[in-house]
């Protein structure tokens, strides 16, 4: 046993831990459980607990469903909704292996993404990440289901009493707090509902984790008070839509940031520069894992602050990416605006991390900066500073990661087929479908 380990075994002990919930993700970004009991823990170290893959989400085919879970020792963390006199719960994230082979199963994100950190790490970099997401706290019905009414009137940065709010927002934050996050910063975001709650940035495997738990903390959190948190994109039309804006610098095994540079009028290093044009280049595929659902593309069109265009910006919001002030050389960093909280976020770092190493191997030339509106710009203008658009929904963007053999490579065979597949699917059933808006519209006119 590693004294990593040994720790958490110690720590189940002594915080009398009834039950571990080893946890990993499937492809579409899901946390999936399997509880056991907390004596089975060194069992979990040592060998694995063995689970059944074929019910899991593009996981593998029925005859080869056997996997093993390992958990990963620094990931433990009490269950801070679970607290019980008798027992509390706690849980780890595993890596997942094939059983025929005692390898790494390719199938599972968090390996996808660790292949990206590998690359980085071959080319003497350390990716560090921070995300913000978003999300809308809505009422629930008599039945306990989800609404889209919001319970509060509140503003972006608004103070109480208009944020009612604020006493979920500060449990949820208690709630992080408890499992170890180190909270930056929480307001009200633009719209109605809506809130932001900011992490510190670390390293993009242990950033991808979080993600997964901020959103599990949040939904347990809001339930008990008595709201059900959303992060889906786009929940309302016509007022902002949830973002999960993705913060990305490299570090060389110095410690250095390889993004900053003193003398640039931007702080920007050539490398930064070069990743950024490495994520512009592969912008239309990576959508479809950054913003892999029917609904996000509702939230990316002009108007409520989501990029829209191709291109990258030192101030404006309209802009797939953008460079956010730095107070110290180590901050320095680029933002990209367009992933959404409905992304798998091993994946969605993964190909983030991909595209950019591609800018820097190539030696991509960045283009400038654009500093007007670009939600301003009719197509002419768009044209002359060669600015092209996002995907404008899910199959278009699933046809242009087909084309890129540079994203589908980062997901690996396995995950890029399963991927497509479910994507495809979803779409194929939203095309047929017949929306609110159409019976609205047509029923009684024609
Ligand atoms: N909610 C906006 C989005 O959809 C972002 C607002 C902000 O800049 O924080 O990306
Ligand atoms: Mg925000
Ligand atoms: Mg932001």
């Amino acid at each position: 046993l590693t004294s990593e380990a040994q720790a958490v075994l110690d720590e189940i002990e002594a915080q009398n831990v009834g039950f571990l919930r080893l946890q990993f993700t499937d492809i579409l970004g899901t946390v999936k459980n399997v509880a056991v009991p907390a004596d089975q823990a060194e069992k979990a170290f040592v060998d694995g607990i063995y689970f059944d893959g074929s019910s899991i989400e593009g996981f593998v085919r029925i005859q080869e469903s056997d996997m093993r879970l390992i958990p990963d020792a620094s990931t433990f963390a009490v269950l801070p909704w679970r607290k019980r006199e008798d027992g509390a719960s706690a849980r780890m994230i595993c890596d997942v292996y094939d059983t025929s082979t005692g390898e790494p199963f390719e199938g599972d994100p968090r390996y996808v993404l660790k292949q990206a950190i590998k690359r980085a790490d071959e080319m003497g970099y350390m990716v560090n990440a921070a995300p913000e997401p978003e999300f809308f706290l809505f009422e629930e019905d008599e039945d306990g289901r989800a609404t889209t009414n919001t319970n509060d009137a509140g503003g972006y940065f608004d103070l109480a009493p208009k944020d009612l709010a604020s006493d979920v927002r500060r449990d949820i934050i208690y709630g992080l707090e408890d499992m170890d996050f180190e909270i930056e910063a929480s307001h009200h975001e633009v719209a109605q509902g809506q809130h932001e709650i900011n992490f510190e940035y670390d390293d993009a495997l242990t950033t991808a984790d979080n993600v997964g738990t901020f959103r599990t903390v949040v939904r347990a959190i809001a339930a008990q008070h008595d709201l059900h948190a959303t992060f889906m994109p786009k929940p309302i039309p016509k007022i902002n839509g949830s973002g999960m804006h993705t913060h990305i610098s490299l570090f060389t095994e110095g410690g250095e940031n390889a993004f900053h540079d003193d003398d640039d009028e931007f702080n920007l290093s050539e490398t930064a520069k070069q990743f950024t044009a490495g994520i512009l280049e592969h912008a239309e595929a990576l959508a479809a894992v950054t913003n892999p659902t029917v609904n996000s593309y509702k939230r990316l069109v002009p108007g409520y602050e989501a990029p829209v265009y191709v291109a990258w910006s030192d101030r404006n919001r309209s802009a797939l990416i953008r460079k956010p002030a730095a107070r110290v050389p180590a901050a320095s960093r680029i933002e990209a605006r367009f992933p959404d909280p409905s992304c798998n976020p091993y994946l969605a770092l993964a190909v983030l991390i991909h595209a950019g190493l591609d800018g820097i191997e190539r030696g991509l030339e960045c283009p400038e900066p654009v500093r007007e509106n670009i939600y301003e710009f009719d197509e002419a203008k768009r044209e002359e500073y060669g600015i092209t658009t996002l995907p404008s929904n899910l199959g278009e963007a699933i046809d242009a990661l087909e084309e890129d053999d540079l994203v589908k490579g980062a997901l690996g065979d396995h995950v890029a087929e399963k991927f497509i597949q479910a994507k495809s699917q979803e779409f194929s059933e939203y095309l047929v479908d017949v929306s609110e808006w159409e019976l609205d519209r047509y029923l009684e006119t024609f």
